[in-house]
């Protein structure tokens, strides 16, 4: 008898852009599965009706429910007020006491009996290895942040036993003695590693998943591509982990960018594209701090400050209830456009746009590398710190605000980018990034070979 063709169960970590990048994975999965493949992605009810509302849903996927934890209304019929962690807490803990296993068992009746025979999904959700685990299938992570962020992670004991309670008083400390990474400082680590509140749920679930990836995964994605993370690094993670694959920036995997434009989900809504068309090429400075940081008002109006005194045209993509920050009649006289969001893949490409002043999460830092264009980052939290520095100090191909931006370092920073010396520099090593990236792209590029092992791997039966 034939073998039942594969079924994949792409798990979703359901917050900030964490669904979105799996979602657009999952549309190159999609594309590269035999046929006859059973995709199905599973996430909580209000990140599905998101996904759905963007638009670009393959027709082999299915989208499958997993609990989120919130309790029910009251009686009253009122919804409890959660903040963003909180809502993290409770789907941490509803994953854990069977959310995932029930929605494998959820995918499994919904594609008509066909038992999952691999589980996918973002290494966040680390209970998935249990769970997959149970259902006799294994269990393929994918990771989405840095891979200097991961190595650091796997090495939580280690950095901990180092550092103890001097994390503080040791933080300009490079970490020459854990291999790979000596590029790196005691502050560039993620909050809640080595300092901060061990007990956080986002610091908590990565010590979670650096204890079990290493154990469980039959083979783990990587958010990078082969050449990017120096070689002491990439011999480091590929020793903790010999089973990973480099295979990003996802965004470029072959399917992965939705195609998704209609007159209900239109891909540039605020006329961005049409705006920088306007622009010559290199002069517009690109502004976005992605789906989560924002600048407190007083930095935010030192921002906008910055971006009047350098003079540069400007797009900055800033969610709307920060608006009434921003400095009387900025909007009308600044030689730049705000706007609500921005098709950022879209705009990095633009070739008006010559500089970009991020928060240097690690989707943003992939967009602007694969696009060559250099960076000013201010980080606020997480791996970003770490981010920052590869790109400022490990990489060179942009700056990094030491603490909150100033008008005077935003105007310094954006002038430098746009037309310093340095940042001519700074460009040119961010396009030999960019053509890495082309080449790892390429039909028989080291990204598409290693996509191809990939999907070998999660379709076999
Ligand atoms: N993004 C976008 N338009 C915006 C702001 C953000 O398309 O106006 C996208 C951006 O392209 C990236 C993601 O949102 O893919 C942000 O992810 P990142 O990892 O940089 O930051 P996070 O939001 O997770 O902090």
């Amino acid at each position: 008898m034939a073998p039942s063709p594969p079924h994949v169960a792409v798990v979703a970590f359901p917050f900030s852009s964490h669904a979105a990048v799996l979602l657009s994975f999952a549309r190159a999965l999609a594309a590269a599965a035999p046929a006859g493949t059973a995709l199905s992605f599973l996430t909580t009810a209000d990140s599905a009706a998101q996904l759905r509302k963007a638009g670009g849903i393959p027709g082999n996927l299915r989208f499958v429910e997993v609990a989120d934890g919130v309790p029910p209304p009251s009686s009253s019929g009122k919804m409890p007020m959660l903040t963003p962690p909180r809502r993290m807490e409770l789907f941490m803990a509803a994953a854990e006491a069977g959310g995932i296993r029930d929605g494998l068992d959820a995918a499994c009746a919904s594609a008509g009996g066909a038992r999952v025979s691999c589980v996918v999904g973002d290494a966040f959700v680390w209970m998935a290895a249990e769970a997959a685990s149970a259902a006799g299938a294994p269990w393929v992570p994918i990771w989405t942040a840095a891979s200097c962020a991961l190595l650091a992670h796997l090495r939580t004991e280690a950095l901990r036993d180092d550092f103890g309670d001097q994390a503080a008083s040791r933080a300009d400390e490079p970490l020459t003695a854990h291999a790979g990474l000596g590029g790196y400082r005691v502050r560039d680590l993620p909050d809640g590693l080595v300092s901060g509140d061990f007990n956080y749920v986002i610091s908590l679930l990565l010590h979670r998943l650096a204890q079990r990836v290493p154990k469980h995964a039959t083979a783990v994605a990587l958010n990078t591509f082969p050449g990017l993370d120096p070689p002491d690094l990439a011999a480091a993670l590929a020793a903790e982990l010999p089973n990973c694959l480099p295979l990003g920036p996802y965004h470029l995997l072959p399917g992965a960018e939705s195609a998704a434009a209609t007159d209900e989900t239109p891909s540039d809504p605020h006329g961005c594209i049409a705006w920088l068309d306007r622009h010559p090429a290199r002069s517009v400075a690109y502004v976005s701090f992605g789906t989560v940081a924002s600048p407190r008002p007083d930095e935010l109006r030192e921002l906008a400050a910055g971006l009047e005194a350098s003079g540069a045209p400007f797009l900055w993509s800033l969610r709307e209830e920060s608006w009434p920050l921003l400095p009387e009649g900025f909007m009308e006289r600044a030689a730049g456009l705000v706007v609500p969001w921005a098709p950022q893949v879209g705009v990095l490409r633009h070739a008006s746009v010559g500089a970009f002043v991020t928060h240097a999460g690690w989707a943003s830092v992939m967009e602007g590398v694969s696009s060559g264009v250099p960076m000013a980052c201010r980080p606020f939290f997480g791996d970003q710190t770490m981010n920052a520095r590869s790109v400022a100090s490990v990489w060179g191909f942009g700056t990094a605000f030491d603490g909150p931006m100033t008008r005077g370092g935003v105007a310094d920073a954006v002038s430098t980018l746009l037309s310093g010396e340095e940042g001519e520099r700074m460009r040119a090593k961010a396009q030999e990034l960019q053509a890495m990236v082309g080449e790892a792209f390429q039909p028989d590029g080291g990204c598409r070979r290693n996509f191809d092992e990939f999907v070998k791997i999660v379709c076999r039966v």
